[in-house]
This record gives C-alpha cells, structure tokens and sequence, in this order.
C-alpha cells in the first residue's frame, strides 16, 4: 500500500540519489541494505521454524510491551510500480479465508504466549481496507479479545485513498484506529497515468476529510521521487498541495525499477525514467521544499512536524528503525499476523511463509505459520544497536552501545579503523569512539552502517547506496 512495507524493496531512500564524485565512486557503488534490521531479511534461514517460534513466545514475560503487525496481502488493482507482497483479487472468498485464518493465527498465538500488553498496532500490505469493514472489525475485536490494547496504544492502518469514505472511516473509529497512513506518491495526473494508479487530487483532499470527520487525525503520507514521467516541478506541485493538508508525518522514496525482481514493473516506461542527475535533483529539491513548509528531515527520508512524536524522537535520539522504516515503536516483541510477515523477538526474527497457501495450510494444521528467522548472538545485538543509531541519529556513541550489552568498550575498534576512508572524504568525523555522520555523508549513511555490518560478506544481492 505505502511506499514502505515490511517485504517491499522497490523504494529507494535519497540516499540511492547520491551523486558519485571522484573521491567517492567505489563506496556509492556499494551494493548495501536498507538496514530495517540487522541481521536483514536475506540472512533468514530455515533453522528458524514453528517451534522455535513456539519455544520464543513462551519465554516472553507476561510483562513484556508488544507491537503487533498484521499483513493484508490483497490490493484492487495493481500499480505498476509496486514493490510490496500483494496480489490483485477481487473475489470475495479468498480475502475471507484469509480474515479466517489471522484471526486463527491470533488465537493461536496468543495462546503460546504469557504478553498481552500492547503499545502499537500496524496494519500494513497490500490494503488492508479490503478486508472489508465487517472483517476490519472483526479481526480487531479477535485482538481485544486476546490481548490487552493499552488506551494509548498506538493503532496505525495503511489506506488507499481511493478507498476512505466515510463508512470505512467510522469503522477505524470503532477499531481504535489512530493514525492513517496513505499512499498518495504523485498527484499529477500524467504521472499516475504512467504508473497506473489514478488518484485525483480532489480524492486524496476527500480521504483526508473522512479521516479527520471520524476524529482520525494522526496522517501520514507517502510520496515517491523518481517516477516516470515526473519532472521537478511535478514533484514540487505535488508537496506544495499534500503541505496544505498538513498531514503531521510524511516519507519521501524514490522509486528503485528492478523489473527482473517485480515483473509488472515491465509496465513502466524506462525511457521515461530520470536520470540519476535528476533524482538527485529531485531528492534534494523535496527535502527543501519539505523544511519550508515547516517539517523537519527525519533519517534518510522521513519528515515530520515539530510537534509530531517522531520528530520529538528525533530530537532525543531515541527514534527506532522497523521494517516500516523510521518508527516511534519501541515495543519490546513484535508479533506478525499474516502471509510473509515477519516478527522480532528478543531472541530473534520469524518470518512466515510468503505464499497464502502455505501460510493458510500451517495454520489449519494449528502450527506457527514461521518459515524462516534468525537467532541473534550478542554480536548481533550490539552490531544491530550501533546500525540502529547511525540510521536514526548519523551519529553513535560506540563506548555507549557496549555498555548497554555489557560487551568491553573496545568492541567496535576493528570497525573503526575500516571507517578511515570515510573520514578522509570528510563524510564521517570521530571522536573518541563517536562516529558522527557529516552532513555531505548523510545520503551515503548506509555505507556508513555497513562498516558495522558483521554479515554482509555472504549478504544476498541488495540495492546499490546509489
Ligand atoms: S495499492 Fe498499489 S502500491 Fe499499494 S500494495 Fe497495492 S498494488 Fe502495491
């Protein structure tokens, strides 16, 4: 649904946008993740399965503060530059076996485990909304009825705006729904003509109005950079009309073409696709206009209103990093509901099978639907605690992170020295054991993190950080 979901590679953070000069050619060329989690999901494997999922959640303290994320892998139509899992259905069946079975899948696990408490909710996919309203609240009230949603839990939907009216509204009401974020990426018509999804202005001015009607206030928005046929001034046209909705939050991707991975981006016209020059252009030009109209830059490609929690977060450095991105999700466990959703708990990451099949089939047999995972060493931990910060903040006090895992200061010292380089092109600076990211190495700060990354020699293949 948005630009950033759990399983979608096909968005690019300004970073991708980085224009290679001389001195830093080979590190822009570096094919490196995206650092949503570290370990990142190539590093899954089948070690992982049901029952260690099973012996996981039964080690959890009932006190334990939980996130819960639930995939709705379905969408009306297909976008053509769409990088999520979902698939186009419109028959109403599969979409209830589905709603069956994660309201099974809660039932069961929950019943694995003694945590109940719940600070956040996140519906993401796909689109959610095609559930339905009546299968929206029912799977909401299978949640209340298993755990215990905090009054200030935070409860997040992804929405396509072609999709909000009223009805749909009141029920997210009804559910608890708190903050909306919708896929708005490029309100000129030409550019929603060349990426197949037509979504007039006036609809995304209608969507935001239910949602603020039905008490829904919290809006986030998702914007794409990089599209075909979308020019500097489309771009700029379109912030300029989404600031005048002043939604508190806003990301800002660019589109990553990789047809051989998401075939129906075949759709899309290369010819018609900026060059790296003006993406660059395009990046920068938006982050720009973003400040003016009053946000602040969060990370690698959030933006959010002084006022908003994330950009408080922000400020305090305390902001976290999920597979939503930039999040102020700070749960101690996240449990995942649904085909190819993945979990973190502290041991480790679960994943569930991809394929609706094979997630409906594990759930019949009343097994965990986990396919794959990780186990995470101390090495991991505090690697993961390093990246986080670097991602979050462009700085981390290594001395610091050792403390937390209790782990000697020394720890990242071999690391360190790899990031001369860096320092010599004035994109990093040191101090003591803090690395501070300089401004002209902020695009290039997944490189930076990467130093850290004990894993990537046998990663898979991932994004270039240009
Ligand atoms: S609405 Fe479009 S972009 Fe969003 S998940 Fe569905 S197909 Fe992909």
């Amino acid at each position: 649904m948005t630009s950033m979901t759990q399983t979608q590679p096909a968005a690019e953070s300004p970073a991708a946008d980085f224009p290679a000069s001389p001195g830093n050619i080979a590190l822009a060329e570096r094919s490196v993740p995206r650092y949503t989690s570290y370990p990142t999901a190539p590093h899954f494997g089948p070690a992982v399965n049901g029952a260690t999922y099973r012996d996981w959640l039964g080690r959890l303290a009932d006190d334990t503060s939980l996130s819960l994320y639930l995939h709705v892998p379905f969408c009306q139509t297909m976008c053509s530059y769409c990088g999520c899992h979902t698939k186009v259905t419109r028959k109403v069946e599969p979409i209830e076996a589905y709603r069956r079975h994660l309201e099974a899948e809660i039932d069961l696990v929950s019943g694995l485990t003694a945590a109940r408490r719940v600070r956040h909710i996140h519906w993401g996919g796909g689109t959610p909304s095609m559930l339905g309203p009546a299968g929206l609240e029912s799977v909401a009230r299978r949640l209340a009825a298993r755990f215990d949603i905090g009054a200030d839990a935070e409860h997040a939907i992804e929405l396509d705006p072609r999709q909000v009216d009223d009805g749909l509204a009141a029920t997210l009401v009804r559910m608890g729904v708190n903050r909306a974020s919708l896929g708005v990426q490029d309100l000129n018509p030409h550019v929603q003509e060349a990426i197949g999804r037509i979504q007039p202005h006036e609809v995304v001015v209608a969507a935001v109005a239910a949602l603020q009607r039905a008490g829904i206030g919290q809006l986030s928005f998702d914007l794409m950079y990089g599209l075909p046929h979308q020019s500097l001034e489309d771009l700029l046209r379109t912030i300029d009309q989404v600031a005048a909705l002043k939604p508190g939050r806003l990301s800002l991707f660019g589109y990553a073409h990789v047809p051989w991975f998401k075939t129906h981006q075949r759709l899309i016209d290369e010819a018609a696709l900026p060059d790296a020059a003006e993406r660059f252009r395009q990046a920068n030009a938006a982050r720009d206009a973003l400040i003016a109209h009053g946000y602040e830059a969060i990370g690698l490609d959030h933006f959010a209103l002084p006022s908003d929690s994330m950009a408080i977060m922000a400020r305090e450095q305390t902001l976290k990093r999920n597979f939503q991105g930039y999040t102020t999700d700070d749960a101690e466990a996240l449990l995942a509901f649904g085909a190819s959703a993945i979990g973190r708990l502290p041991q480790g990451f679960v994943q569930n099978a991809p394929d609706i099949g094979g997630y409906q089939r594990s759930i019949d047999a009343g097994e965990p639907a986990t396919v794959r995972g990780l186990a995470l060493s101390l090495d991991d931990k505090v690697r993961g605690d390093a990246i986080e910060r670097l991602m979050c903040d462009f700085s981390a006090d290594l001395e610091a992170v050792a403390r937390r895992h209790g782990v000697p200061q020394d720890f990242f010292d071999a690391d360190l020295a790899r990031l001369q380089p860096l320092e010599h092109e004035g994109l990093v600076s040191r101090k003591a054991r803090t690395v501070v990211v300089s401004d002209a190495g902020k695009p290039l700060v997944r490189v930076v993190a990467s130093l850290f990354d004990a894993h990537l020699a046998k990663a898979g293949r991932h994004s270039a950080a240009v």
